[in-house]
């Protein structure tokens, strides 16, 4: 059979983007149907302006640290409405990057919403378009538990474009986007509590970043109440400076705030995609079920990023975007990711870098045979500013071998260092070898390769 296309891609996000470009680069006939926003969540509402608020949000304290080093700086006053629209500028700009990109690539872009009509028929718009491959890549959405009053809630997408600046704000979540956020509003001046149903945030990383962390955000004056959830949102009179919204907890009391922010987790987007029209099976999150190969119960149609719900990071449905144009388009041996040692990422302040092994999986494996070095040092740059912020550096490794399992770091810049050791981790470095890498004097990071005194074993 003829096809209009030899791939259509469903979302130009991450993942849909990268796909389609190197398809395309291989000779492929490509499509890609993007229904709101080119580049997705991270270009547009993830990664991008969300670094730049970090970045805005830092300025606070780089403005108090600045006096002792001999700088005489007011606080100044910081205008919401120019990070927020010089942040969308960019962003703007950076949607027009991927238009060239696609097209630049011989990519036939559709700014429709697409769906399926059968394995090999995609209504696009007005459209109906065939394709010998499809590739699933629309990414997931927040998700708001359902409560009462939850609609006044909203979710780090409005985060990014909010009217006004709060005076005071509540996050819901203990992940990666509440522990964030938490961070952007405190430091752009808002009075921030975070709410987090268990005993301590950030589920998933190594018990000790975690205690760590938890220990730093409290010194930024940032309210943890975990144990906590949220019942009942109502809304008040709007009136002059009055909060707008009482909050009743789920032990009774009550406490009112500007705005609620929810960062609960996202759920993947399949609804309405016509997946069912195809045969695709979804998981039990709406997730599309995909083997090891991204593909999924339909022979010619595949998945990957977010809409798989595997591991929600760009850089990974970029490089399942590569795998995807080299297994379908190329005479190479089919590659699939290596989903370990992972390095990632969180940008609250300081940021949490990590690779590898948490030190509970480390001994879930390895028990007895494990070397655990630490590190918590006041950075350099606050011996002159006295600010009480500390630095924590892990390493796991596994004695038998001395091979390093995992190295985790709470710091200025930790994703900026931890992304060169991700490199070693993935070569199988060991310890010996981190011993015999000469420094570089003074940074944080040299401590990772000076590292002598075992903290304990496990
Ligand atoms: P997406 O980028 O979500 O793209 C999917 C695209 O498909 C969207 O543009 C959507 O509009 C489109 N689409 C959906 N359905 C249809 C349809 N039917 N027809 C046409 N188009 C459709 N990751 C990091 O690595 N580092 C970070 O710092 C980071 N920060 C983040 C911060 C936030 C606040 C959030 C929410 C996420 C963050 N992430 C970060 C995660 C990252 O953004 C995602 O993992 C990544 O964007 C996933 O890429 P994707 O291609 O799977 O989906
Ligand atoms: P996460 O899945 O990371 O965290 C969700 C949080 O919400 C968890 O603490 C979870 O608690 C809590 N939660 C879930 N349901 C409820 C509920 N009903 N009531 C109260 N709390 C609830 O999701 P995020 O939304 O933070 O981020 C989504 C993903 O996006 C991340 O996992 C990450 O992969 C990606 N991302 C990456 C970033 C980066 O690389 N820097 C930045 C931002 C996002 P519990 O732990 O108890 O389940």
């Amino acid at each position: 059979m003829d096809f209009d296309y030899d791939l259509f891609v469903i979302g130009a996000g991450s993942g849909g983007v990268r796909a389609s470009r190197i398809s395309a680069s291989y000779g492929a006939r490509v499509a890609v149907a993007e229904s709101m926003f080119l580049g997705g969540t991270c270009v547009n509402v993830g990664c991008v302006p969300k670094k730049l608020f970090v970045y805005g949000s830092h300025f606070t304290e780089d403005f108090e640290d600045a006096s002792a080093y001999g700088w005489q700086v007011s606080q100044g006053n910081f205008d919401w409405a120019t990070l927020r629209d010089n942040k969308t500028k960019e962003i703007q700009r950076l949607n027009g990057i991927y238009r060239n990109l696609l097209e630049g690539a011989g990519v036939t872009l559709f700014e429709a919403h697409a769906t399926l009509i059968d394995a090999h028929t995609i209504q696009v718009g007005e459209q109906k378009v065939t394709a010998k491959h499809i590739l699933v890549a629309t990414g997931g959405w927040p998700v708001v538990p359902e409560f009462p009053g939850s609609e006044h809630a909203i979710t780090s997408n409005e985060a990014f474009y909010l009217p006004e600046f709060p005076k005071d704000v509540v996050i819901v979540g203990g992940g990666y986007i509440a522990v964030e956020f938490a961070g952007i509003f405190a430091g752009l001046g808002a009075r921030t509590t975070l709410v987090y149903r268990g005993d301590l945030f950030l589920r998933g990383f190594d018990d000790s970043v975690r205690e760590f962390v938890k220990a730093e955000i409290e010194k930024k004056h940032i309210n943890l109440l975990f144990n906590s959830n949220v019942a009942q949102i109502d809304e008040q009179a709007d009136a002059q400076g009055q909060a707008r919204f009482t909050l009743t907890m789920a032990d009774g009391s009550q406490r009112t705030t500007d705005l609620v922010l929810y960062a609960t987790g996202r759920k993947p987007k399949t609804a309405g995609l016509g997946l069912e029209n195809a045969g695709v099976a979804l998981g039990d999150n709406g997730e599309v079920l995909v083997d090891e190969y991204y593909q999924t119960s339909a022979e010619n149609i595949y998945a990957i990023g977010d809409v798989t719900d595997r591991v929600q990071l760009t850089p990974v449905a970029i490089e399942e975007g590569m795998c995807i144009a080299n297994n379908l388009f190329t005479d190479n041996p089919k590659k699939r990711l290596n989903y370990q040692n992972i390095a990632t990422a969180v940008f609250c302040q300081p940021n949490i870098g990590t690779v590898g092994l948490t030190e509970a999986e480390a001994v879930a494996e390895h028990v007895g045979d494990l070397d655990i070095y630490e590190s918590d040092f006041k950075p350099m740059k606050h011996t002159l500013s006295g600010r009480d912020e500390r630095t924590y550096l892990k390493m796991i490794v596994r004695r038998s071998d001395d091979v390093v399992l995992g190295i985790h770091m709470v710091g200025p810049d930790a994703g900026e260092i931890i992304q060169g050791l991700g490199v070693a981790l993935v070569a199988g470095a060991t310890k010996a070898q981190f011993d015999a890498t000469v420094g570089i004097h003074p940074t944080a990071a040299e401590e990772f390769v000076t590292m002598r005194s075992l903290s304990r074993t496990a």
